[in-house]
């Protein structure tokens, strides 16, 4: 449906996105996690035509979204970061210039609106100032307005940020509930959301792809490889020596501490890793060897975006940054 290739943006000197490549299927929900400053809404402004690109191509259902803007952008409804609602219009009013722009007429206008008025359910305040709404309700009226010419893919950028908890709940839900019937991706920097709304994470840093897989799955790939550090008195060779016996453990490296002592890490496909590290203190216990510390390290999807996070958020304030370069829609 979606076909992003090679896509790079670089702002002056800084790569913001950075040879960016992957697939979005139709009928899933798609989440793109990321740290402040990853490059995911600088990803969606291109995706979505917003933005141009320094190099690279993104095709929706075919078409070049430079080349048949038209066609292309036909295809998306997009909710931006800001989304440039007009505070003194009513919900009515707005959705109905959105809908022209979008080409709808007559009928075909007024049925849309009150279409989309209902699945994102701001009936109540549909003739009321946007200006008096709630975060959360004009956060609804921005996802009506990216619904308006029945686009197949909806793409949403940070949708439930500066939502109180309930507000945030509900448009969890109008998210899954919008995927049912339509390719949905939206932008996220928690995990937990991301997690629990879509069906495929691509994990973003840095402007590049860091992992693109189903949420179960990237879990326990990354959970599999477990990892006991230890620190011992015993000699490289020694431990080498030591651990060589135990078949479940896949690698050893060790590295020399102050006070002659050694610290060595230990990686284990095996399920069991209580096991493992009986069989390690064993041996070393038999042999006359101290082990002066034992942890074990279990890697998580929490620890992978902690990691990925760290160092990310360098860029200050990027929240209105794209206006800049933001083309008119
Ligand atoms: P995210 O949406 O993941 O928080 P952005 O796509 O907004 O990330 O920004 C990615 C990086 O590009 C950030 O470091 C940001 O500071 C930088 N950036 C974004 N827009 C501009 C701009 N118009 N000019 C210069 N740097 C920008
Ligand atoms: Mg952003």
């Amino acid at each position: 449906m979606i076909s992003v290739e090679h896509l790079t943006k670089c702002y002056g000197d800084f790569v913001a996105v950075d040879d960016l490549s992957f697939e979005i299927d139709e009928g899933h929900v798609y989440g793109f996690l990321g740290p402040n400053g990853a490059g995911k809404s600088t990803t969606m402004n291109i995706m979505t035509g917003c933005l141009s690109a320094t190099s690279g191509r993104v095709l929706i259902d075919g078409h070049d979204i430079f080349e048949e803007p038209k066609l292309a952008k036909k295809l998306i409804g997009y909710l931006p970061e800001q989304p440039p609602l007009y505070m003194s219009e009513s919900p009515v009013e707005y959705l109905q210039f959105v809908g022209e722009a979008k080409g709808l007429r007559g009928e075909e206008l007024r049925q849309q609106i009150a279409q989309v008025i209902e699945q994102t359910r701001i009936g109540d305040v549909q003739h009321k100032r946007i200006s008096a709404l709630s975060k959360g309700y004009r956060q609804r009226v921005g996802i009506a307005q990216a619904l308006l010419g029945k686009p197949r893919v909806i793409i949403l950028d940070e949708p439930t940020v500066g939502l109180d908890p309930i507000q945030i709940i509900e448009i969890r839900d109008l998210i899954r509930e919008l995927g049912r019937s339509h390719t949905v991706i939206f932008s996220s920097h928690i995990l937990s959301e991301v997690q629990t709304i879509c069906d495929e994470i691509l994990m973003i840093a840095h402007g590049k792809l860091v992992a693109f897989d189903e949420p179960g799955k990237l879990e326990k790939r990354l959970l599999s490889p477990n990892e006991i550090n230890l620190v011992t008195d015993a000699g490289a060779e020694q431990a080498q020596k030591l651990l060589s016996p135990i078949e479940e453990i896949s690698s050893v490296s060790t590295s020399p501490m102050d006070g002659g002592y050694l610290r060595v890490e230990i990686r284990t496909d095996s399920g069991d890793i209580y096991s493992v590290s009986r069989k390690i203190f064993n041996a070393f216990k038999s042999s006359g060897k101290v082990l002066l510390e034992m942890s074990l390290k279990k890697a998580n999807l929490e620890d992978l975006f902690i990691e990925l996070s760290e160092g990310a958020d360098d860029g200050g304030s990027n929240a209105d940054s794209n206006e800049s370069e933001a083309k008119e829609k």
